[in-house]
């Protein structure tokens, strides 16, 4: 079954509203197995409403109305879809004793304005309102369902999960479930990615991946559709495997997570202190870290060094590195990270130096960046990053990198 929803409202074409309505419905139908294809938003006024359930008629199986179910002169969603379906409304005598009963208990007057949300389209099986008066509906012309249900979300979502869903499973001969896994990856690119596993994604059908992009990560959505739950999380976690077999070293986390919660998680389960020397970050590191309670267990310390100054006098940096390689440098950032270190009691040190931009710094092209780990009794390591884009940007990813690679060591250490 293919579905399309139409919220109907000016409130939302006037950027007042978010239409959550229509993520709500969207998630709950694929649940069900409806595959939701159009997303419509369209204002108060008939003809464009008629407009927009024409052209949704072509396309769906199943529409799902929302919003303008009231009885004000604008509301108009029932009338118009009534119309167009060649029916006629009438009172539906359960609606009419419950809007008399609300206007009882709320001790208010009823108008016949109000009367007239008890008016159903004929034939259609009606949707009880257990948190307001404007009762929903369900009816069918030829082939395409019809759903109507009122716009305040307090109201649609019970009316949706209590009644509409089970009208719209009784239509469906089999249901399937459609079940997602979000997984996230940082320090490869989109298409370098996407190369990695083109002949994964060439062929897939069930279940689908779909690369998303955002804030210098890249994230998979794998999606499968299957009767039994238990088989399509068996599809997901099939395609999850391959794909981590290839990019698994990328891989941070799944859902909502951020590779910052991710590495406190980790420095907990690990028991492992850290400090950090921030230069170009300026606290962004650290703030990121501390941000994400019962941190004050791993997180030692960490100080701003945004001058040469600071780097040398709190830090240590000896006075020839700085003169001979300058602070936007590999052994800068190596003095950095091993000197925050001690000076925290830490068990990693990390530094960050570089250029922001949006000017060159040193000579050095914005985006130019050096990371450094540093670790008791064992070499130091240094990350000599390009990157390119904004000054937030770069600032922002870096603090991401640090994770990354603090993160890698991490599960080195686990693997032996
Ligand atoms: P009412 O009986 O309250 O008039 P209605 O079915 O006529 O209900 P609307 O008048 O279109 O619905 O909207 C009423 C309220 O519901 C809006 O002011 C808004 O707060 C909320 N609402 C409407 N549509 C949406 C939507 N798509 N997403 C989220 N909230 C919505």
């Amino acid at each position: 079954m293919n579905a399309e929803i139409i919220a109907v409202g000016s409130e939302l074409l006037l950027g007042q509203i978010t239409n959550t309505n229509a993520r709500f419905l969207s998630q709950h139908l694929a649940e069900i197995g409806v595959n939701v294809y159009y997303h419509t938003v369209v204002g108060d006024n008939e003809q464009r409403l008629v407009d927009a359930v024409q052209l949704a008629q072509k396309r769906a199986d199943l529409i799902v109305f929302s919003g303008g179910l009231g009885p004000t002169k604008d509301d108009l969603t029932k009338e118009t879809i009534a119309r167009l379906i060649g029916k006629t409304l009438e009172y539906n005598e359960e609606a009419l004793e419950s809007i008399e009963a609300y206007f009882q208990k709320t001790g208010r007057t009823m108008t016949e304005n109000n009367k007239k949300q008890a008016l159903v389209i004929e034939g259609s099986t009606v949707l009880p309102n257990d948190n307001g008066m404007a009762p929903g509906m369900f009816a069918k012309t030829g082939d395409t369902y019809y759903m109507l249900l009122p716009g305040p979300p307090r109201e649609m979502q019970p009316m949706f999960t209590n009644y509409g869903r089970a009208e719209i499973l009784k239509t469906m001969e089999k249901i399937e479930r459609i079940e997602s896994r979000v997984l996230r990856f940082f320090g490869i690119g989109e298409s370098a990615l996407e190369t990695e596993i083109d002949d994964i994604l060439v062929k897939q059908n069930n279940p689908t991946i779909a690369p998303l992009a955002g804030d210098g990560e890249v994230i998979l959505r794998i999606t499968a559709k299957h009767e039994s739950l238990a088989e399509a999380e068996r599809l997901i976690q099939q395609a999850e495997d391959d794909i981590l077999k290839r990019v698994g070293a990328f891989f941070y986390g799944y859902g909502e997570t951020t590779i910052a919660s991710e590495l406190a998680a980790k420095l907990k389960e690990k028991q492992v202190t850290v400090a950090a020397a921030e230069s170009l970050t300026g606290g962004l590191f650290s703030g990121e870290l501390t941000a994400i309670p019962g941190t004050s267990a791993v997180v030692k310390g960490g100080i701003v060094c945004y001058t040469n100054e600071v780097k040398h006098k709190v830090l240590g940096v000896k006075s020839e590195t700085l003169a001979a390689h300058g602070a936007v440098s590999a052994e800068c950032a190596k003095e950095l990270a091993e000197n925050v270190r001690e000076l925290c009691g830490a068990d990693i040190g990390i530094s960050f130096t570089g250029a922001a931009g949006p000017d060159p710094l040193e000579g050095h092209e914005p985006g130019t960046v050096f990371l450094a780990i540093a670790r008791a009794g064992q070499q130091t390591i240094v990350h000599p990053l390009k990157m390119a884009g904004s000054r937030a940007g770069i600032r922002k990813r870096t603090v991401k990198y640090g994770c990354h690679y603090l993160l890698a060591l991490l599960d080195e250490a686990e693997q032996g």
